[in-house]
C-alpha cells in the first residue's frame, strides 16, 4: 500500500503542537531537522515538514494527502479539501483594526479607505460581502506598522492577545474571522484505511484532553 504522506508545518505557531499530537496519537518520528520527510516507525506514514502557506495547495494537489494547518490559511488559499477534524490549538480571530484616533466609526466608513493586509483574499471577500468599496494594500508583514506610517487608513490581520495592535497604536475594530488548526486531507482520502485509523486515534487524543 502506498505510504499516506500528512504535511504539518516545519516551525512557526503550529509545529510544536502538530508533532505533540502526532506522537500522542502514538507515532514515533524526527522532528523537522534538516530533512524534509521524516518517515515513521511503527505506522504507515510519513510527516513532511513545509511553510504553512504550502501545505494547503500541496493537499489539494495530492502531493500531501493529510495536513494540519490554520483555517485562516485554507481560506486565504481557496482550495478545495476535505476538512476532517478541528484540532483546538493555533487559536487567533482576523481583525479589522483602526488608530486609536481614527475618524472610522462604521463599516461603511471604510469606503474609499486602504487596508493593508497580508490576506487580500479574505479581506476581499468579506469587503464584497459587506458592498464596501476600499483599496487593499497587499504586504507581507509587518502589517500592524502600515498605518502609523501613513500606507494605510485601516488593516486586517491575525490578532490574538491584541498586545501587537496596541503598542503600534491600534485598536481592532471588526472580527472577520475566527481560526485554529485543522486537519484535512485531499478529497476522497477520509476512506483510506490508515487515514481511517490515524483520524481516530487524534478524536480519542482530543477527547481525552477535553
Ligand atoms: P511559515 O514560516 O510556516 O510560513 P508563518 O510565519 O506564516 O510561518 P506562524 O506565525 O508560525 O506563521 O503562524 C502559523 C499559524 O498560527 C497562523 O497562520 C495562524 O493560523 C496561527 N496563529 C495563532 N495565533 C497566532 C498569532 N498570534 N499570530 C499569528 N498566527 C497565529
Ligand atoms: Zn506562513
Amino acid at each position: 500500500m502506498k505510504t499516506i504522506k500528512i504535511a504539518i508545518q516545519k516551525s512557526g505557531r503550529l509545529n510544536e503542537k502538530s508533532v505533540d499530537l502526532l506522537k500522542k496519537s502514538g507515532l514515533s518520528f524526527e522532528n523537522y531537522k534538516s530533512s524534509l520527510i521524516s518517515p515513521v516507525n511503527n505506522f504507515p506514514l510519513e510527516i513532511l515538514f513545509l511553510r504553512d502557506d504550502d501545505i494547503p495547495e500541496y493537499v489539494q494537489d495530492g502531493i500531501a494527502d493529510l495536513g494540519i494547518v490554520g483555517e485562516n490559511v485554507i481560506a486565504e488559499k481557496e482550495v478545495d479539501v476535505t476538512y476532517l477534524q478541528k484540532l483546538g490549538f493555533g487559536k487567533c480571530s482576523l481583525k479589522l483594526a483602526i488608530a486609536n484616533h481614527s475618524d472610522i466609526n462604521v463599516l461603511a466608513d471604510l469606503n474609499g479607505k486602504s487596508i493593508a493586509t497580508s490576506y487580500p483574499v479574505i479581506l476581499n471577500n468579506f469587503l464584497q460581502e459587506n458592498n464596501i468599496n476600499a483599496e487593499i494594500r497587499e504586504i507581507s508583514g509587518s502589517v500592524e506598522i502600515s498605518t502609523n506610517l501613513g500606507l494605510s487608513d485601516a488593516i486586517f490581520d491575525i490578532v490574538s492577545t491584541g498586545g501587537t495592535l496596541k503598542s503600534n497604536g491600534l485598536k481592532p475594530f471588526a472580527e472577520v474571522m475566527r481560526s485554529e488548526a485543522v486537519l484535512i486531507g485531499k478529497n476522497g482520502i477520509a476512506k483510506n484505511p490508515v487515514v481511517f485509523e490515524l483520524l481516530q486515534r487524534i478524536q480519542s487524543v482530543l477527547r481525552a484532553e477535553q
